[in-house]
């Protein structure tokens, strides 16, 4: 008679990770597919979920991470897994989780050799059929609110217009560069706070979810839209006109929030470190695209730098500041995911008969298959 499969669920080795792949609420919802679920112990703590709300759940709580990364066959993770975890993880398991596969080539490279076969949620199309796993949106609109959030609180002003006895505040200007999920849910939470909006993407048809949310598009005259409705990288002749074009915008901003990404690449720079020398002193920079490299010239990751009186933030791993709603909206796209590759009985299926599964697949039975990744020599 087969095992039933194990899911492992791990404390996120992570320093700045207080997110969990899977909440009990979902756990519970898991194990009615005839699975066992492990989980190594607080792995929730930071969230909010103790062991006992797992174990209740009827998840088994393993002390030992080497002991649920050797157990299980199907370890879900937020992100990578680090490289001691990948000498211990047995091959022909199954790992889930965010590997951006361009930019940490090691680490696939790794998982080829171990025979790890990777699914990478990050590379799921966004398709009708996928909506319900989309982790890069459930988690840009918790970056986006929260960089919203970060600039209202360092601007030395308020938000909102005020009319009171001691005269009229008028609202502070917001500007978010980069109008997809984050950068839309930034706008929303910046108006929610009273403050006037303007917003700018190198998409045009950006413009007209950035217009019903009620702020002003910032037109620059250019369309930038490439393959599966993203943005692509700016020519430098483009590079140059946006420049140009966004720079007053900037200038005349109380807070810049950046969210400006291309799939695949380093984060675009939009605010170079001339533009911030023209910035009144007290202004704010959001920067929560530091994690990839980061949108404006002067951001360091992790850190607030003081420019002539114009505070640069660059946030890291913004979702994590919001860990509880961040972390039921990833196990919800996980566990939709996870009914996808594993059927009612507890089996799995194989990902060459579903789209979504080989769309995500990166590498099985030794073989590269993210096709990106695939030179001539890989090819067999
Ligand atoms: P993203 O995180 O890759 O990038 C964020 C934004 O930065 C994008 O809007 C992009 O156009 C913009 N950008 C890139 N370079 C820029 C530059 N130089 N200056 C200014 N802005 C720049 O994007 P995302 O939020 O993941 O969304 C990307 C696309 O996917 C959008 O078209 C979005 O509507 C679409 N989407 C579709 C679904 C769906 O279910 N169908 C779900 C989510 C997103």
């Amino acid at each position: 008679m087969n095992l039933p499969i194990q899911v492992g669920i791990l404390n996120e080795a992570s320093d700045s990770e207080n997110r969990v792949a899977m909440v009990p609420e979902d756990a519970k919802k898991l194990l009615s597919r005839n699975v066992g679920i492990l989980v190594q112990t607080g792995a929730g703590v930071r969230c909010g979920y103790s062991d006992l709300e797992y174990q209740s759940a009827g998840c088994n709580i393993l002390r030992d991470r080497g002991e649920i990364l050797s157990h299980a066959n199907v370890i879900v993770m937020l992100g990578r897994p680090d490289p001691q975890d990948l000498d211990i993880i047995p091959p022909d398991s199954i790992l889930v989780g965010q590997i951006f596969p361009l930019r940490f080539r090691e680490i696939v490279d790794k998982l080829v050799q171990r025979r790890i076969r990777t699914y990478s949620l990050e590379l799921l199309p966004r398709t009708t059929r996928a909506q319900s796993m989309d982790v890069l949106s459930s988690q840009s609109a918790v970056t986006g609110y929260r960089a919203a959030i970060v600039g209202a609180y360092h601007s030395p002003r308020l938000m909102p217009m005020l009319t009171t006895a001691a005269g009229t505040v008028k609202p502070a200007n917001v500007l978010v560069i980069g109008a997809g999920v984050a950068g839309l849910m930034a706008v929303a939470t910046a108006k929610r706070l009273g403050a006037s909006v303007s917003a700018y993407d190198v998409r045009r048809a950006a413009g007209d979810d950035v217009r019903s949310l009620g702020a002003k598009f910032i037109e620059v005259g250019l369309n930038a839209e490439g393959a599966g409705g993203y943005a692509r990288e700016l020519t430098e002749e483009e590079k140059k006109k946006e420049k140009d074009m966004l720079e007053s915008a900037i200038i005349s901003s109380d807070v810049v929030i950046t969210t400006a990404g291309v799939p695949g690449k380093k984060a675009p720079l939009v605010i170079s470190a001339d533009a911030v020398k023209k910035m009144k002193a007290g202004s704010i920079i959001v920067d929560a695209m530091a994690d990839s490299g980061g949108n404006c010239e002067l951001t360091q990751r992790g850190n607030i730098v003081n420019y002539n009186g114009v505070k640069i933030i660059g946030l890291v791993n913004p979702p994590s500041d919001a860990p509880i709603n961040a972390s039921q909206m990833f196990s919800r796209n996980v566990l939709s995911f996870l009914s996808i590759m594993i059927d009612k009985d507890g089996k799995l299926a194989d990902p060459s008969g579903d789209d979504l599964l080989s769309a995500c697949l990166v590498c099985t039975d030794g073989r590269l298959t993210y096709a990106p990744l695939l030179k001539e020599g890989d090819k067999k």
